[in-house]
């Protein structure tokens, strides 16, 4: 792991000492610390101003308990946040997660990342996130409606279209937003469109919102291989996860000429040497909300592996696309030692810092999240801006922008790498230059 300078070390020691046992958030702060040597040797008032210690607080973080009846009549409690981490840029912007693994150092790891990642899109938002330790899994219909609308009880006091605008993230789909919405509108007696992202098309949500994520991520990967004269065509791709990230990443990757041979669920993952049919995987995951080994089990080309790793499947290119950690060491290493070349990230923080050495040390190719995924949130801003208006684009110009926002990321990570020395770091390319946009933004506006 890189060192981190003197200074920095004291900074990343009193984040550990004021937010004790949020490992996922120690290990988020850590990886933007060490790429800031070199800015602060350039710059040494962010850290005379306090700027480093300023970004790593939130500005406000809201913990709450969400009471709702399941179907049994009986009373389940869980817990809520929302954690409003920076809004230097523009109105916190971040999505909901609803997991069990769901506490505090995840959102605000999440919340943290999403600072960064917006800044680094170009576009007026700044950083938050939430979510629950509520688990989708199981639960009727009903069930997430009346929990969405308890969720949204006390949440709807914090956010705005101006203020505080969430979406969706694991566990949160256009269902879950459909019913959040529905209910902010109950409250407010206000049809607010601005205040969610990720909305229906019917009312006021984006076309490519769904598809953005992943297909900003392939995007990103494609404009790494154009560096060195490649494509996706022909190439074997690994894709790990199944939810909205994964299957559009599928979907984009093969219109690119790319064959995605494996993806998986928590339950496993399976292999498909032909190529994972796009549709059957949406019927699957999308419509009947059913396990990936139910893939294999209609397709003989197919097999389902419930123990090991994905990363054991040999690949030109892997999309890490499941959820944070998910790619350790031991992953890099079948991955490299199988020739994979590139790694880009559709998830937050999916590759271990030990994975990202070993990427580093072998020449792997390495795109972080913060920039492979921020298509997702950037077009939650395109959202937010045809809300703005009161106006409705095209699939194809919505994508369009899409791709001209993430050419533009790649551009500006590519460049700042050189800038700073390491031709080709990524991480260090989407940290500095986020960091420097937000850090001025913050030098502008005072101490506030
Ligand atoms: N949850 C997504 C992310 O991690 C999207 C957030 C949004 O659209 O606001 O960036």
């Amino acid at each position: 792991m890189p060192e981190l300078t003197a200074e920095l070390q004291q900074e990343f020691d009193t984040v550990v000492r004021r937010n004790p046992g949020e490992a996922e958030f120690h290990q988020a702060v850590r990886e933007v610390l060490e790429s800031l040597g070199p800015v602060i040797d350039r710059r040494p008032e962010y850290l005379e101003s306090g700027i480093i210690s300023r970004i790593c607080e939130p500005n406000r973080q809201i913990i709450f308990k969400v009471n709702w009846l399941d179907d049994q009549n009986r009373v389940q409690t869980n817990r809520g946040f929302r954690v409003q981490f920076n809004s230097a840029l523009g109105p916190y912007k971040g999505g909901l997660r609803f997991h069990p693994s769901v506490y505090l150092g995840i959102i605000k790891f999440l919340g943290f990342e999403q600072v960064f990642k917006n800044a680094l899109t170009g576009m007026p938002i700044g950083g938050g996130k939430g979510g629950s330790d509520f688990d989708p899994k199981g639960k009727s219909d009903k069930e997430i409606m009346k929990f969405c609308q308890s969720f949204m009880l006390e949440l709807s006091h914090h956010i705005g279209a101006d203020t505080d605008v969430p979406a969706g993230d694991i566990g949160v789909g256009g269902r879950e937003i459909g019913y959040l919405f529905g209910q902010y509108k109950k409250l407010t007696g206000r049809y607010e469109s601005g205040v969610l992202t990720g909305k229906g098309l019917t009312w006021g949500g984006s076309r490519a919102r769904t598809e953005a994520t992943g297909y900003g991520t392939v995007f990103f990967a494609d404009e790494m291989l154009k560096l060195t004269g490649e494509s996706f065509e022909g190439k074997k791709v690994v894709v790990s996860g199944s939810g909205n990230v994964a299957i559009y990443a599928l979907e984009k990757a093969q219109q690119l000429g790319g064959t995605v041979v494996a993806m998986s669920d928590s339950g496993g993952y399976i292999v498909d040497e032909g190529g994972i049919d796009l549709e059957q995987m949406q019927e699957l995951k999308e419509i009947r909300r059913g396990r990936i080994s139910e893939y294999a089990d209609a397709n003989p080309s197919a097999r389902f592996v419930s123990d090991g790793q994905i990363w054991d499947v040999p690949c030109d290119i892997a999309l890490p696309c499941a959820t944070q950690n998910e790619l350790p060491l031991a992953g890099a290493e079948a991955l490299i030692k199988n020739g994979c070349t590139l790694v880009a990230e559709g998830a937050n923080m999916p590759s271990t810092p030990e994975a990202i050495k070993a990427f580093r040390a072998n020449g792997v190719r390495f795109a972080p999240g913060k920039a492979a995924n921020a298509g997702g949130v950037a077009t939650s801003a395109l959202e937010m801006q045809q809300n703005a208006s009161r106006d409705s684009w095209t699939f194809e110009y919505t994508e369009e922008r899409l791709k001209e926002i993430m050419v533009g990321i790649h551009a500006r990570c590519a460049e700042t790498a050189d800038e700073y020395g390491s031709p080709g770091d990524y991480v260090r390319g989407a940290n500095i230059s986020s960091f420097v946009r937000v850090a001025d933004t913050m030098l502008a506006l005072g101490v506030i």
